[in-house]
């Protein structure tokens, strides 16, 4: 068994308990580590260990802060494999995508804001009755950043390296699901000679540290990543106490296909953006909307593709879908695809649990399963199932094909595949969603917006954006 510890004032501490959790593989169902089963006195450690650094690391100079930050997203390149292998035990996800996209990513998080603090800057605005104004955007304190298990690294560092960039101190809080790369990192962390103090990570179940880490009257601001029913919970206890608090949450994404479209790098892209690790993706479009006159022949090829994919034992270089993260969401994903059965949806592939034999044989893998005949209305439809789950359905306008896109309660992210330039535009701008591909999917520039509207959060992370986030602004007003 693996031995997950806190980080804390830059030492490896057990939960102030001693309590544990166990975490078990998905591929293959085995427990394989334990992690601290962290509470109150763990989170007002790490709360008095960020304030005691804060002093020192808000006056740092931003090249000192950009240096700590590179030589981090460094140490993650140099020990990409052990991360990628790691990440790929603890959430079940290929290692081939753990190796070109989690690690380098986190990498990249990291050298990215090391580069844009350094060209952060604020506005002046000069008056005619000869006075300035300049604001100040200043370090906000400790800042509680908290990340879910299916990107695990990725969505940590997001979080993780903008805060510190501009001159917080951190308490990061990772899934308890998935927490082995976030305790690697805290390795990398003191080895990089980030000051004690300066990012401090516990571990623990949501309702217990999690809790009182945005309960904790210390910290000043929240970044959070996850559902949207933690979303909620979050904003009712932070929102009270006035803090700062960044949401990104849940998503019910749509994939608008017109006749027009390039079929072929239609068809592979589209592929990709249902089944991405395992559908466990909040970009993943689930509702795939087709335009009628190519209704029939992009079902029966999208059918046969996603019928051919490979899942099986995330270390093998041939699999494409590795294990959902564990027995309870793999349950609760083959509920949803009962639930489309009930509603009246017809299962065109999938649609069950798959046996993968030898050293998976108790792991948790889902075919991917394709739906068609359901309502844009029914719970199907509405409901975020984050599984190898899509459904499929014809439209015959631009009209209706935007009123079904729109039809949900979520609002991240969507993708539109055509040639015709004006109608993309046009869409583009009606679409009630954060992030909008057009003839492609998770092409991201992270200097971009990132976030949702609607029940998809609050705020938006990446570039300036999350920079600004991460400062208090003050207006200063200067009479001449
Ligand atoms: P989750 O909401 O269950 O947990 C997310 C994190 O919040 C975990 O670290 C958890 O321990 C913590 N948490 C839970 N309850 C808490 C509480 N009361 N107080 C403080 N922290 C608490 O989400 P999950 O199941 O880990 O992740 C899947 C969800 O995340 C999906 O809904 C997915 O769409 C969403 N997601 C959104 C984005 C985005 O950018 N919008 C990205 C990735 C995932």
């Amino acid at each position: 068994m693996k031995k997950i510890l806190n980080f804390i004032g830059g030492n490896f501490r057990e939960a102030k308990t001693g309590d544990f959790i166990e975490i078990t593989e998905p591929a293959t169902g085995q427990p394989y580590a334990i992690l601290p089963r962290s509470g109150k006195e763990d989170v007002d450690e790490a709360v008095v260990s960020a304030e005691s650094a804060f002093e020192e690391w808000k006056r740092t100079s931003l090249s000192e802060r950009a240096g700590y930050l590179r030589k981090i997203g460094d140490l993650i390149e140099e020990q990409l494999e052990e991360l990628s292998v790691s990440e790929s035990i603890d959430n079940g996800k290929p290692l081939k995508l753990a190796r070109s996209v989690d690690i380098p990513r986190a990498a990249a998080n990291f050298r990215f804001f090391a580069d844009a603090i350094t060209q952060f800057s604020s506005e002046s605005h000069e008056m005619p009755d000869e006075a300035i104004n300049y604001t100040l955007r200043q370090p906000i304190g400790t800042v509680a950043c908290i990340s879910p298990w299916n990107l695990p690294l990725y969505l940590f560092s997001w979080k993780i390296a903008p805060a510190l960039a501009a001159g917080n101190c951190v308490v990061g809080k990772p899934s308890e699901v998935t927490p082995m790369t976030a305790y690697l990192l805290s390795q990398i962390v003191m080895d990089s000679g980030l000051p004690p103090g300066v990012l401090n990570i516990v571990h623990g179940l949501g309702g217990e540290v999690g809790q009182e880490l945005i309960s904790h009257r210390g910290v000043k601001a929240v970044s959070f990543t996850g559902g949207t029913e933690t979303g909620k919970k979050i904003a009712s206890v932070v929102a009270p106490q006035f803090k700062k608090m960044s949401l990104e949450l849940g998503g019910k994404n749509p994939t608008l296909i017109f006749a027009d479209c390039n079929y072929e790098k239609t068809l592979s892209a589209v592929l990709k953006s249902a089944f991405a690790n395992q559908g466990q993706i909040c970009l993943c479009g689930s509702r795939i909307l087709i335009e009628d006159k190519i209704y029939d022949k992009f079902k029966k090829d999208f059918v046969e593709r996603a019928g051919k994919l490979v899942v099986g034992d995330p270390v093998l270089p041939d699999t494409q879908l590795g294990a959902v993260v564990s027995k309870d969401h793999m349950n609760k994903i083959l509920g949803h695809i009962k639930t489309a059965e009930k509603e009246g949806g017809k299962v065109l592939c999938g649609g069950q649990r798959i046996k993968v034999d030898g050293r998976c044989k108790k792991g948790y893998f889902i075919a991917p399963t394709v739906i068609e005949g359901l309502s844009q209305e029914c719970s199907t439809n509405q409901d975020e199932i984050f599984g190898p789950v899509v459904t499929i359905a014809p439209f015959s306008s631009d009209k209706e094909a935007l009123e079904m896109a729109n039809g949900t309660s979520y609002g991240l992210a969507t993708s539109i595949w055509t040639q015709n330039l004006s109608r993309a535009h046009k869409l583009s701008a009606e679409l009630d969603f954060g992030i909008i591909w057009v003839n492609c999917w998770l092409l991201r520039d992270l200097r971009t917006p990132f976030g949702g509207m609607k029940n998809s959060g609050m705020g938006r992370e990446g570039g300036l954006e999350a920079l600004r986030f991460f400062t208090e602004p003050k207006n200063v007003c200067i009479k001449y």
